[in-house]
């Protein structure tokens, strides 16, 4: 067994530091690099998301490397959206029937600063900050950094580089710069963007409104959320199309348009954001986009993991877990390889990987941009709401038989998310299928409503089935 095989890898952000642990916990030598200060000890923004949605995907990871309990401490369970309408009257919409399933809200900083002390704990790990990748040699193996204390560059090698280092990563961008080979990469915006604002604590530091749910408030082609930290305040974010509509990222550029447009479409939220307008103008608006990519590595040479290989759009919150889900299918791919030893058995190793991963971030990719539009339009929207309180009864009255697609995507860790949407998506033609003609409503005897939603949901999966869908 050589575990004494140096692994390179690019980013210590939160599937950097993540995977640099659990290859630590099973002896590999790891280096990784990160481009910005150690964030441990330099007040350093997170660049964007203050907080994060922390649902069982992510918690499978943290059992993984035994983190569960510290990470807990972290948390702060959301049990569903609160959703506020333009009147300022607002509801809570639970996310699943079942008590026991609900979201958390973490701090990004937070949970990578514990991340990258469990991973130091390792002798055989070793986290350099400052150190900028520039690009990376993935025929020779090698990266080349700059380093922003000394101003000058250097060259590292190792037997495997694993690159973490986000949306804008370096590696994939020499993949499709070096045309060495038949490099598949796709970047798709969306024509919004978002920007952080924030509901700060009261003065005796509690929460302004109610803490253990995401607040949205949901206006067709726009919206604001928020999330709770544990200081008493909320990370606000405007998600706005840059360019469209009578109010957006482009126009809103004084402090009086600013206000009149909350004051017209977020009264409520207004009335607890009196430094709406110093964050609006503080803070930076970003965009948000899709990269889907193939293959994620070079021969047995180099692998992207985490957003590097599939960053995604926010919106089922599932971004961060899905890079953590990564580090737990390649640790099972791991167990089932005998340990590598060289290029080839690494070859076999990332390409086992792929193939059983990409199939599902392809998946939560595309979920994830439905969920855009469930959560700015959707859930405002009648039919929808009786879809999710029939659904809620179902999962209520019968716990063993039933998730919704929310479910199963965010609460059914052992699933894939492909299967999850294909699953989940027949459902929801289903019952909405059934609301629409009749067939079913509130009101119905909730066996005979599960059982019609399964034999329409298994007829449109087996309709997919022969579509070639599955
Ligand atoms: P990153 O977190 O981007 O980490 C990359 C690291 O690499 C960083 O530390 C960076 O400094 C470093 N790096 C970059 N370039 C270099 C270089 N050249 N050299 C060296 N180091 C480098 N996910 C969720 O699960 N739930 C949510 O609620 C959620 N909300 C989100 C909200 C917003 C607005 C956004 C934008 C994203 C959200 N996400 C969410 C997604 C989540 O942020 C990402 O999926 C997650 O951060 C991916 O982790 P990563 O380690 O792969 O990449």
């Amino acid at each position: 067994m050589n575990k004494q095989q140096n692994i390179l890898v690019i980013g210590a952000g939160l599937c950097g530091s993540l995977l640099a642990l659990r290859l630590g916990q099973r002896g590999y030598h790891v280096t990784v690099y990160e481009k910005r200060p150690d964030l441990r000890k330099v007040e350093i923004s997170a660049g964007r998301s203050i907080n994060l949605a922390f649902s069982d995907r992510g918690i499978k990871a943290m059992k993984l490397v035994g983190l569960e309990d510290k990470v807990q401490s972290l948390c702060i369970p959301m049990n569903g959206r609160m959703i506020h309408d333009q009147e300022g009257n607002s509801f809570l919409s639970n996310y699943s029937g079942r008590d026991y399933e609900y979201i958390n809200s973490i701090s990004r900083g937070e949970l990578n600063a514990l991340l990258l002390d469990e991973a130091e704990k390792h002798d055989h790990v070793t986290i350099h900050f400052n150190k900028k990748c520039q690009s990376v040699d993935f025929e020779n193996t090698t990266a080349l950094f700059f380093d922003y204390e000394t101003k000058s560059d250097f060259v590292e090698d190792a037997d495997i580089i694993i690159a973490t280092d986000g949306a804008g990563s370096i590696l994939r961008k020499s993949y499709f710069l070096g045309k060495k080979f038949l490099f598949s990469f796709s970047q798709d915006y969306l024509t919004h963007g978002y920007k952080e604002l924030s509901i700060l604590p009261t003065e005796n530091g509690d929460y302004k409104t109610y803490k253990n749910a995401l607040h949205i408030w949901p206006r067709g082609s726009f919206m604001l959320i928020a999330l709770p930290n544990l200081d008493g305040s909320f990370t606000v974010t405007l998600f706005l199309s840059f360019d469209e509509g009578n109010y957006n990222f482009n126009n809103l550029t004084t402090p009086e348009l600013v206000t009149e447009f909350f004051k017209k479409e977020f009264p409520d939220a207004l009335q607890i954001m009196p430094n709406l307008i110093e964050d609006f103008f503080k803070n930076p608006t970003s965009p948000l986009g899709t990269v889907k990519c193939s293959p994620w590595h070079f021969k047995g040479n180099t692998l992207l993991m985490g957003d590097a290989a599939h960053a995604i759009v926010p919106f089922y919150g599932q971004g961060m877990n899905a890079s953590f889900e990564d580090v737990v299918e390649f640790d099972a791919v791991l167990d089932k390889h005998k340990n590598p030893t060289s290029k080839s058995d690494w070859e076999t190793i990332f390409k086992a990987y792929e193939h059983t991963r990409k199939k599902d971030t392809d998946a939560i990719a595309d979920l994830a941009i439905d969920n855009f539009h469930e959560m700015k339009e959707h859930v405002n929207h009648d039919l929808f709401r009786e879809k999710r309180n029939l659904e809620m009864a179902l999962e209520k009255n019968f716990p063993n038989e039933y998730s919704s697609k929310y479910s199963l995507v965010t609460f059914n860790e052992n699933i894939g998310y492909r299967e999850a949407m294909l699953k989940g998506r027949a459902q929801d033609k289903a019952i909405l299928n059934m609301l629409v003609e009749g067939d079913i409503d509130m009101h119905s005897d909730l066996r005979h409503v599960l059982d019609k939603v399964k034999i329409e949901t298994e007829a449109i999966l087996e309709d997919d089935r022969i579509a070639g869908l599955k």
